[in-house]
């Protein structure tokens, strides 16, 4: 694996990469690498010639009270990991390689971009709009892989591709979680012993609603407050947001029917963890007879 730090050598190694191989895949990172990541390279590695990895703190999507500068940084660890899944380059920019003095130029996806963590956490998809598509164009990936555990993250870079015509396809893979539900993220390394203990409420009360969805349930707001109860059985869970969404507009639904995203975030400790669940549109009632 090739680890380049500049923009001018990664575009030196994708022409080298792009004359025999066809397809290149990208998979973003912000490093602490975990199974979650692994399982994009993965799929990149399944579905491409050449694998594209990049790790980049990315400042413009933290807010100024937020965990920048604490950011788990595991950079040795990650190489060797990307290593041994055979990632053909690695792009590990510094800040100053990607926001050089005097930028001022940042991607806004209108409107979407303000809902679920964009309104908890203002600026933040402004920030991960921009660095994608600054990536997009130092890469140029035919595919790019990301994780439905950032739904709403995916909603936006979709609507970003289509609306300012990057010429390739975002692949979303599942949320790899732990034996005990916890959604994998390089934030669960904040969580203590108790905390991590506490965080499985998250997957419990995405489990409680799905398991009222089997039940014949469809009502937004009575499966928000099944999966609300939960939580509010854990005191160390302090919900941000619980929503039952249209996954494209991140807009409220008012029931489950036609199909939605029930997404939620919460604090644990010093910890702001995210999971969601799709529920796929009903399926008509059929009638068997023995
Ligand atoms: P991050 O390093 O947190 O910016 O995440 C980089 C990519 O990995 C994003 O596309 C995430 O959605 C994806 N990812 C993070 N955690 C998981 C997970 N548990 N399962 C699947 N994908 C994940």
């Amino acid at each position: 694996m090739r680890i380049v730090r500049t923009i001018s050598e990664t575009r030196a190694a994708l022409a080298d990469l792009r004359a025999e191989q066809r397809c290149v895949g990208l998979v973003a990172t912000m490093g602490a690498l975990h199974a979650g990541h692994i399982s994009l390279v993965r799929a990149a590695r399944a579905a491409c010639d050449a694998v594209v990895a990049t790790i980049f703190v990315n400042p413009t999507q933290f807010g100024p009270n937020e965990d920048f500068s604490k950011y788990p940084r595991t950079f040795e660890a990650d190489c060797a990991l990307l290593e041994a899944e055979s990632v053909d380059l690695l792009f590990a920019p510094e800040p100053a390689e990607m926001y050089p003095e005097g930028s001022s130029t940042m991607v806004e996806v209108e409107g979407i971009s303000d809902r679920l963590d964009g309104q908890s956490r203002p600026g933040h998809f402004r920030g991960v709009a921009t660095v994608v598509a600054k990536l997009f164009n130092i890469v140029g990936p035919d595919k790019a892989f990301f994780g439905q555990k950032d739904a709403a993250q995916v909603a936006i870079l979709r609507r970003m591709v289509r609306d300012l015509n990057f010429p390739l396809e975002i692949v979303v893979c599942p949320i790899v979680r732990d034996p005990g539900g916890l959604a994998l993220s390089s934030r669960n390394r904040y969580l203590s012993p108790e905390n991590r203990q506490a965080a499985l409420a998250l997957h419990r009360a995405l489990q409680r609603i799905e398991a009222r969805v089997a039940a014949g349930a469809s009502d937004a707001a009575t499966l928000v407050d099944a999966g609300r109860a939960v939580l509010a059985e854990v005191p160390a869970v302090r919900l941000d947001y619980l929503r039952i969404i249209d996954p494209d507009t991140l807009e409220d639904l008012p029931d489950i029917r036609l199909g939605a995203l029930i997404a939620l975030a919460a604090w644990v400790g010093s910890a702001r963890l995210i999971d969601n669940l799709v529920i796929p549109p009903a399926q008509q009632a059929t009638t068997t007879s023995a």
